[in-house]
């Protein structure tokens, strides 16, 4: 079971080769790029084409190998209201192994019908929770399907995320001049202070309905009897709207570098794009599809907007139109988090309706000029 297998961010070598073990024991060539050494981790994204009947691939349906770090080892057991927890108290790692299995269970069960399906690509990457770091390593021209969804939501299936936020980190490292504080406090310059300073001149928490700031972290100092010379903040701020997001980020740059003026200290401060928006419509071929294969379920479907970024955000950013959607995880990154079997098998039902559909909702290739 691929959730027995630890796969920290970096770290996914042993599930990425349970994943293509059971891809080329159903006659499916895996590719894999170098993004691992690009990552500081030690394997690469995977991809392939599921090729079935006439053109495609229509659809590209994704995953993450990796998992938010386990404190301890994973073993999955199936409790009495039908429900996987992981036994040992920390992550299950349904997020997003669930989806893996999902999607492996659905090209086994394609192939085996012997049935005709239209072709489909799959693709698993590394390094998705420390920031989308390996799907933005994914060569440009390794998806070639029209349209895309990764499986990687907490909540039951059903839900269509069209709609995600933008998100910039920042990073400022105060450096003053360390002095004893009681024999010569005139002659230190506190970081502390300035970086105290600086948070307290911004706005934080729920700015609008699409923005938000946080400051996350704070750590400095080494005593209390030494004005300390040495602080770090770090934060983010997420938006759905670009623009506004940027003047939030220049503004948490601006109290920073004048609370450092202020109190006399230097500082280092720095803002990562972490990731893009995106924001899908409602006659976007994708969601109809979403819509129709969860609807061919017998599920409503409910069209959701996420605080959070996924693979989607950046595959979105590069023109393909991707949703994410609920995979049946509950209380993700978390050791309660747990996972339905009977959500899992909806999940693989959905991926099956997907792939199904999915020609309905592609551009058709044009047909062949006739020979004149
Ligand atoms: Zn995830």
């Amino acid at each position: 079971m691929l959730a027995r297998i630890p796969s920290p961010s970096r770290r996914e070598r042993p599930v990425a080769d349970a994943v293509v073990a059971c891809l080329t024991e159903l006659g499916v060539q895996v590719h894999e790029d170098k993004s691992g050494s690009a990552t500081g981790g030690d394997t690469g994204n995977l991809w392939c084409t599921v090729s079935g009947d006439g053109t495609g691939p229509h659809l590209a349906l994704g995953a993450h190998l990796d998992t938010v770090m386990p404190t301890g080892s994973i073993e999955p057991v199936l409790g009495d209201d039908g429900a996987f927890r992981n036994s040992l108290g920390t992550i299950l790692g349904a997020d997003d192994k669930a989806a893996i299995t999902a999607l492996l269970h659905a090209t086994e069960l394609l192939k085996a019908s012997g049935a005709p399906f239209p072709s489909y690509e799959l693709f698993f990457t590394v390094s998705e929770e420390n920031g989308l770091v390996g799907i933005k390593h994914l060569r440009e021209n390794a998806l070639s399907s029209p349209l895309a969804a990764v499986l990687d939501s907490s909540g039951p299936v059903g839900g269509i995320i069209v709609k995600a936020p933008s998100m910039q980190t920042l990073r400022a490292a105060f450096h003053g001049r360390a002095a004893h504080a009681g024999v010569e406090p005139e002659r230190g310059r506190s970081a502390i202070q300035a970086a105290a300073r600086a948070v307290g001149a911004m706005r934080l928490g729920r700015l609008d309905e699409e923005t938000s700031a946080n400051i996350g972290l704070i750590h400095g100092g080494v005593a209390t009897n030494i004005v300390p010379d040495h602080c770090v903040i770090e934060g983010e701020c997420r938006g759905h709207d670009e623009k506004k997001l940027a003047g939030v980020a220049a503004a948490m740059v601006d109290a920073v570098q004048e609370a450092a003026v202020q109190t006399g200290v230097d500082v280092d401060v720095g803002l990562v794009h972490e990731f893009p928006a995106f924001s899908l419509s409602r006659r976007s071929p994708v969601v109809r599809l979403a819509e129709a294969a969860v609807s061919a379920l017998g599920i409503e479907f409910r069209l959701l907007t996420a605080g959070g970024g996924s693979d989607a955000n950046v595959l979105n950013a590069r023109g393909l139109p991707t949703v994410n959607l609920d995979a049946g995880m509950m209380r993700a990154h978390s050791p309660e988090e747990y996972l339905a079997l009977d959500e899992l098998e909806r999940l693989c039902a959905l991926a099956l309706q997907l792939i199904m559909l999915a020609p309905e909702f592609t551009p058709r290739p044009r047909p062949a000029e006739p020979d004149l």
